[in-house]
């Protein structure tokens, strides 16, 4: 007896939904075995990703495929099967990044050597500061001025990595002997920005906190060189560094040894141009998402203008931050180094009350 139409119908429903079952079943077959693969290439030390290999397999199957689907159809649909494993592996290499979030009560709490003052834990802590160390007039002025607000870390760069080679490029060590003698005087820790590795024994009299600044970013060598010593380091973002970009480079420095690593969003560059750089607050609060790590914004460097300073202050409090980095100078108008964005000290008493209201996220 003859099949009616329904029941014809009914047959070849059954056959796709089993053969859909056994696509399925293959998929996952062929996901095991690129997790295989995965590891193999990690014993090899390799990247898993080969793009000729891809072209290969490509090729393959369009030399196999006898219709009724054009080459394209075919290519389109296994292109997807390739990017979905390749974004299993990926995210499976993410979880084993030291720098990334596990649980949402993990975090890094960094103790300044008072053995009070923590980054991370909850407070908001200010590093401040003159840009670049002038002389031991300009660092007592401007200490005695956040001493009064409770500022605990400062900041003075004795090496300024300085767009022109014309321009002030710092006094050197006897920069860091000023921030530290004036450090000790008012009880704070001293930062201070490394541009070499060679530089780490010298800094290690002078300074508490080691930073890399953006233009270091991505100098993998001082970062894996800075992951052996026994301080905790700021890392400041790229000039044009990507939030991931940002990870990898402190990756660097807690996959070499050094947990107590400190993120700085100081503005990235956009097309914009009447701010310096452009800082990328949502960016603070994604790196808070994905990462242990605390972040302070940078309020000096996102802006070069010390006008929006108040509000920048503000949103950066209430985004979640662990802090704030902003440049203070006894005499802006004749600094040596980023004069328009440097406050004044009636300016960052100012700054300090406007942010005093502010609730943390
Ligand atoms: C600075 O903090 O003074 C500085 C030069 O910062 P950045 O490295 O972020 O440009
Ligand atoms: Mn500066």
């Amino acid at each position: 007896m003859s099949q009616s139409p329904q029941e014809r119908l009914q047959a070849l429903r059954a056959q796709v939904d089993s053969i859909n079952l056994q696509i399925l079943d293959l998929l996952t077959q062929r996901a095991r075995t690129v997790q295989e693969i995965d590891k193999v290439h990690q014993d090899m030390g390799h990247e898993f990703y080969d793009p000729q290999r891809e072209a290969q397999m490509l090729n393959a199957l369009e030399m196999a495929n006898k219709g009724p689907f054009s080459n394209e159809t075919i290519k389109a649909l296994f292109r997807e099967i390739f990017r979905a494993s390749l974004a299993m592996t990926e995210q499976a290499g993410r979880a084993k990044i030291l720098v990334h979030r596990r649980t949402p009560e993990q975090r890094t709490i960094i103790t300044m050597p008072d053995g009070v003052t923590k980054i991370g834990d909850g407070s908001f802590q200010l590093i401040a500061g003159p840009c670049a160390v002038e002389s031991h007039e300009q660092m007592e002025e401007a200490a005695a001025a956040l001493a009064q607000r409770g500022v605990k870390i400062i900041r003075g760069m004795a090496y300024k990595p300085r767009t022109s080679p014309y321009e002030f490029q710092g006094l050197g060590e006897p920069g860091l002997k000023i921030a530290r003698q004036v450090a000790d005087k008012y009880g704070m820790a001293v930062t201070s920005e490394i541009m070499d590795a060679s530089q780490i024994p010298m800094f290690m009299d002078y300074a508490d906190i080691f930073w890399v600044g953006a233009r270091n970013m991505q100098n993998s060598f001082l970062l894996r060189a800075l992951g052996k010593v026994d301080k905790p380091i700021i890392l400041k973002r790229g000039l044009a560094a990507t939030l991931e970009e940002f990870l990898y480079a402190a990756e660097y420095i807690v996959s070499s040894g050094n947990p107590n690593v400190i993120l700085i969003e100081r503005g990235i560059r956009t097309f914009e141009k009447w701010t310096r750089n452009t800082l990328d607050i949502g960016g603070v609060t994604v790196l808070k998402l994905e990462s242990h790590l605390p972040v302070i914004v940078d309020i000096s460097h996102s802006a070069g203008r010390r006008d929006i300073a108040k509000p920048l202050a503000r949103v950066a409090k209430a985004s979640g931050a662990d802090g704030l980095m902003v440049e203070v100078h006894p005499n802006p108008p004749v600094a040596m180094s980023d004069a328009k964005q440097q406050l004044s000290i009636p300016e960052f008493h100012a700054l300090m009350d406007e942010i005093s209201d502010v609730e943390m996220a």
